[in-house]
C-alpha cells in the first residue's frame, strides 16, 4: 500500500506555524516512505473559505519548498458526502434533531448543576414521526446526527500511544448543519477513505474528532488509516499560542527574513527527542523523520529562535542560491562570490547583506574614540588610494604599528571601529579587500 499523507488546511485564514507542523509531518511521512502527498481544501464552508487564502495557503509551501503531489477540494466533493449520509441513514446511524442552539445551551447547563457530563441527551431520537413532521413544519430542516456506538473507541496512536475513549462520554457529532451544509467530520472521513490516506497526522486538538470518526468509517465499513497527534505549540513560557498564531504566520515570518529551511529544520524537531539537525532540504530531513520520536507535552516554540537558525542557513549558502537578493542590494555581478562569501557569516537575514555591500562600496561613518582621533588621523594618512587586495590589511597595519607603536587590540580595534562603523564583522582582512573607497574621518 502506498503511504498517502494529507494537509487539510481550511482556506479561511492565512497559515501559521500551528499549520506548519502538521503540513510538514504529513509532508515528510509521504517524502520518507516515496509516497504520496496530498493538499486537501476544506472548504465546504461558502461563507468563510476564500479562493484567496486558498492561493496564499499554496504560495506558502511553496516558499518553504512543501510540495503536494496533488489538490483536492472538499467544495467539489459534495456529492460524496451525499451519498455516505445516505448510507448512514441506511444504517439507522444517521438522526435529525431540531433543537435550538438556545436550547442546547440550556440542556448543558442542566447537566452540569447536576454535576453530569455536558453530553447531548438524544432527545431527538425519541420523536414520534408526527413530532418530526410538526417540529420540520415549524422549524424547517433539522441538523443531522451520527449515532455513537456506546462502546469504547480505541487506537493506537502515533505519538500519544494506547488511547481509549467513551463513547458514551462524546455527544452525538452533528454532521449536517440545519442548512444542508456538510461539516468537517463527515467530510474528512469520506476523503481520507476515498483518497486511500494511510496516516492521518494532526493537532491533539483533533483527538476526539478522531474517536467519533472512527466509528463514521466503521459505519460506513471503512478500514481507518493509522491516526497520530502531535503536541499543540506554546509560547516559550508555556503560555497558550492559540490566541497568537495571527502574529505568526508564514507570510509574517517571510517578510521579517526568517530563511524557509531554518523554519524547516526547527519545525522538524521541537517537541522531539532529537535535536535540529543541519539537514541541506527536505529529502535530508525527512530522512531522519520518525513520529516515535515525539512526546504528548506541549511544544515550546520561540519565534526569537529563527534569527540564529536563519543565521546558520546562510552561512552554508553558496551565492548562486541568493543571486536576487544580491542583485537587489546593488552587489555588481562580479563581486557577488566575494562579497556574499564575506557576508553571509554576520547577518541572519538575507536582506542585511545590502548593508555590508553599502559599506565595502561607500565606507562608514567611522567609530572613533575621542582619545584614538589622532591615532586614526595617523593611520588614515599611511593608507594609500584604493584599489586593495588581499595584503593590504596586513601592509597597512604594519606601517601604522611602525609609526606609532601601538600593536594588539589597541591598534586592530580602533581601526576596525574607524573603517566600519562597527565593532564586529568579518575580519578586517576580507573587509579592506573588497573596500571600493578609502576611508576617512
Ligand atoms: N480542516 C481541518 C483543520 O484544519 C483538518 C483536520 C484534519 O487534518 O483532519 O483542522
Amino acid at each position: 500500500m502506498t503511504v498517502t499523507t494529507r494537509f487539510a488546511p481550511s482556506p479561511t485564514g492565512y497559515l501559521h506555524v500551528g499549520n506548519l507542523r502538521t503540513a510538514l509531518f504529513n509532508h515528510l511521512i509521504a517524502r520518507k516512505a516515496g509516497g504520496t502527498f496530498i493538499l486537501r481544501l476544506d472548504d465546504t464552508d461558502p461563507e468563510r473559505s476564500r479562493p484567496e487564502y486558498a492561493d496564499a495557503i499554496q504560495e506558502d509551501l511553496e516558499w518553504l519548498g512543501i510540495t503536494w503531489d496533488r489538490v483536492e477540494k472538499q467544495s467539489g466533493r459534495l456529492d460524496r458526502y451525499a451519498e455516505a449520509a445516505d448510507a448512514l441513514r441506511a444504517a439507522g446511524r444517521f438522526y435529525e434533531a431540531w433543537e435550538t442552539p438556545t436550547e442546547l445551551d440550556l440542556k448543558r447547563k442542566k447537566q452540569l448543576n447536576m454535576g453530569q457530563p455536558p453530553v447531548y441527551d438524544r432527545a431527538a431520537l425519541k420523536l414520534s414521526e408526527d413530532e418530526k413532521a410538526a417540529l420540520r413544519a415549524e422549524r424547517g430542516a433539522g441538523v443531522w446526527r451520527f449515532k455513537l456506538d456506546h462502546a469504547r473507541i480505541e487506537w493506537t496512536d502515533g505519538i500519544l500511544g494506547d488511547l481509549s475513549i467513551d463513547a458514551a462520554s462524546v455527544s452525538d457529532p452533528v454532521l449536517i448543519r440545519a442548512d444542508g451544509q456538510v461539516l468537517y467530520t463527515l467530510a474528512s472521513v469520506v476523503d481520507d477513505t476515498d483518497m486511500g490516506i494511510t496516516h492521518v497526522v494532526r493537532g491533539s486538538d483533533h483527538v476526539t474528532n478522531t474517536a467519533t470518526q472512527i466509528q463514521i468509517m466503521a459505519a460506513l465499513n471503512h478500514e481507518a488509516p493509522a491516526f497520530a497527534h502531535h503536541s499543540l505549540l506554546t509560547g516559550p513560557e508555556g503560555e497558550a499560542l492559540s490566541k497568537r498564531l495571527g502574529t505568526l504566520s508564514l507570510r509574517d515570518l517571510r517578510a521579517a527574513g526568517v530563511e524557509p529551511m531554518a523554519l524547516l529544520r526547527h519545525m522538524a524537531r521541537i517537541g522531539s527527542s532529537q535535536p535540529v539537525e543541519v539537514a541541506a532540504d527536505l529529502d535530508e530531513l525527512s530522512e531522519g523523520f520518525d513520529l516515535s520520536h515525539f512526546g504528548s507535552a506541549p511544544t515550546k516554540f520561540d519565534v526569537a529562535d529563527l534569527g540564529a537558525l536563519s543565521a546558520r542557513v546562510l552561512q552554508d549558502m553558496p551565492a548562486t542560491a541568493v543571486m536576487d537578493d544580491l542583485r537587489a542590494a546593488g552587489v555588481p555581478d562580479d563581486l557577488a562570490e566575494p562579497v556574499w562569501a564575506v557576508a553571509r557569516a554576520n547577518i541572519s537575514r538575507r536582506a542585511e547583506v545590502a548593508d555590508w555591500w553599502a559599506l565595502f562600496r561607500d565606507g562608514a561613518t567611522p567609530l572613533v574614540a575621542e582619545e584614538d582621533r589622532d591615532f586614526i588621523a595617523e593611520a588614515f594618512a599611511l593608507l594609500p588610494d584604493p584599489p586593495y587586495s588581499d595584503t593590504t590589511w596586513a601592509e597597512w597595519t604594519t606601517a601604522v604599528k611602525d609609526a606609532t607603536g601601538r600593536k594588539g587590540k589597541t591598534l586592530f580595534m580602533p581601526l576596525r571601529k574607524a573603517v566600519t562603523g562597527r565593532e564586529r564583522g568579518p575580519e578586517m582582512a576580507d573587509v579592506m579587500r573588497l573596500l571600493q573607497v578609502k576611508p576617512k574621518l
